[in-house]
């Protein structure tokens, strides 16, 4: 789908010549090398704590976090452990600006998925330091950012940086779970964050295959996870002498009109900008149409190519994918009841009851019931031009010349609902370009790992960004 560009560099060449912006003061300046030999040290001791999630012991992270900074000056805040239960918490600090702009937040999740030591080549709580990586469980989710996050902050501090914007520091039990993490902080601390106008987490990956980056993300939207079950009555009866109201295949017919059903596609402007950049990568009409996707898409040919990519399908448009079937377990009994989940993903700007009536009509079968599955987050999406995004931009800009930053939308989901339910403008920004292959393989998988060199390239990056927008 993508070929290399010869306008992209190999970013093992661009980690080398970051340049320092010309107007920061010599007393301001950063150490990069020994930041980053700290940095290192920093996120090793905070993979050998285990917050494997169930059952998350963030507590333990939040305490390390609270005496980490107070070396630093900086008073944290353990907080929400009653709400959270036995082991866990949430945790809060911040360094002051002069308050003239409102304040910026970075936030990251203190829990890792569970790993299998047997499988992994070090301890994955070892936060063992070798071959230019710092290994361990979440050094990729996500608490190497959270180290990179803490860091620069740090620095920032130390080299008596002025600040125009309060820098908040929040650290989240329970992302990898169920979210209660932030939803809690966020109900229970809105006068911490009432000034707070952007923050960061994680979000969609860069795209570098072969050291090649292609292009650089700044997330800006989430798929909504909007999940429905299906459920048809009927009466029991043997399967020898069938009646008339089998459910069975009146819920087969009900599931094959839900996933046949070609929901209208829908542009928004930072998917726009997200073909764009892929645009750059390609050649001939692949790269028209990707430049131009709405004129692309009136095209049968230009639809064909563009909607026949999963990806790019998914991001266009409501997506239905009909996952568990319930009904007999028996051959010969037909059974009372059968129903089906269906994984539907919504747009960030649908609004799930007129979605929901359009997929009643499409079914076309009113003793089919539609039923509403637990655990609907908010939507999400945030400005494409704000001045957060202008400073990624200009950052990455000079420190990998020639790199399209662009604005996927995320399929998978995040923290960022919450927060951006909170009122505050919420980005995904990954501060590290990972090839695609190793991200793949360590994100809740074996060997998850983060480079020292890209240690070093976050740390520029989240410095850098923040100087931009004082
Ligand atoms: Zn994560």
């Amino acid at each position: 789908m993508i070929r290399p560009s010869c306008r992209s560099l190999a970013y093992a060449l661009v980690l080398t010549v970051c340049a320092t912006p010309a107007r920061v003061r010599a007393q301001e300046q950063i150490d990069f090398a020994a930041l980053r030999d700290e940095t290192v040290r920093a996120m090793s001791e905070y993979l050998q704590i285990n917050t494997t999630n169930p059952p998350g012991n963030e507590l333990a992270t939040a305490k390390w976090l609270q005496t980490f900074l107070k070396k630093e000056g900086i008073d944290g805040q353990v907080l929400d452990t009653a709400e959270l239960g036995a082991g866990r918490a949430n945790f809060y600090a911040r360094l002051r600006g002069d308050g003239s702009k409102k304040a910026i937040a970075l936030v990251h999740h203190m829990d890792v998925v569970p790993s299998n030591p047997e499988l992994w080549s070090v301890p994955p709580f070892s936060g063992t330091v070798k071959d230019g990586y710092v290994w361990g469980r979440g050094a990729l989710d996500m608490k190497s950012e959270g180290i990179i996050h803490l860091m620069s902050m740090v620095a920032l501090k130390r080299a008596g940086v002025h600040l125009t914007r309060d820098i908040v520091f929040i650290a989240n039990a329970d992302e990898e779970v169920e979210g209660t993490g932030a939803v809690v902080f966020t109900k229970n601390h809105a006068d911490l964050l009432k000034d707070v106008e952007f923050m960061i987490t994680e979000g969609e990956g860069t795209n570098v295959e072969d050291g090649v980056v292609k292009w650089f993300a700044i997330g800006v939207a989430e798929k909504r996870a909007y999940w429905l079950r299906l459920v048809a009555h009927g009466t029991t009866a043997h399967g020898s002498i069938p009646r008339a109201d089998n459910p069975v295949p009146r819920l087969a017919r009900a599931v094959a009109r839900a996933a046949a059903w070609q929901t209208p596609v829908h542009l928004l402007p930072a998917v726009d900008r997200f073909f764009k950049a892929e645009a750059t990568l390609e050649q001939g009409q692949h790269r028209f149409w990707l430049a131009n996707v709405k004129a692309a898409l009136a095209t049968p040919r230009g639809r064909a190519y563009i909607l026949g990519d999963p990806y790019r399908n998914a991001i266009l448009r409501n997506t239905i994918a009909p996952t568990v079937l319930t009904g007999s377990n028996r051959t010969n009994i037909i059974p009372p009841v059968a129903s089906a989940e269906l994984d539907i993903r919504l747009m960030p700007d649908e609004d799930t009851t007129l979605f929901k009536r359009e997929l009643a009509r499409v079914i076309g079968d009113t003793s089919v019931y539609i039923e509403v599955m637990p655990g609907v987050m908010p939507s999400y999406s945030a400005d494409i031009n704000t001045s957060l995004v202008r400073a990624v931009e200009a950052q990455i800009h000079e420190m990998l010349p020639g790199v399209p930053v662009t604005t996927p939308l995320a399929a998978g989901a995040t923290d960022r609902p919450t927060y951006s339910h909170a009122g505050i403008q919420a980005y995904g920004l990954e501060p590290y370009i990972n090839e695609n292959r190793e991200e793949e393989k360590g994100v809740h998988g074996i060997d998850e790992r983060l480079s020292i060199a890209n240690i070093e390239f976050g740390l520029k990056l989240i410095t850098g960004m923040l100087r931009r927008m004082q």
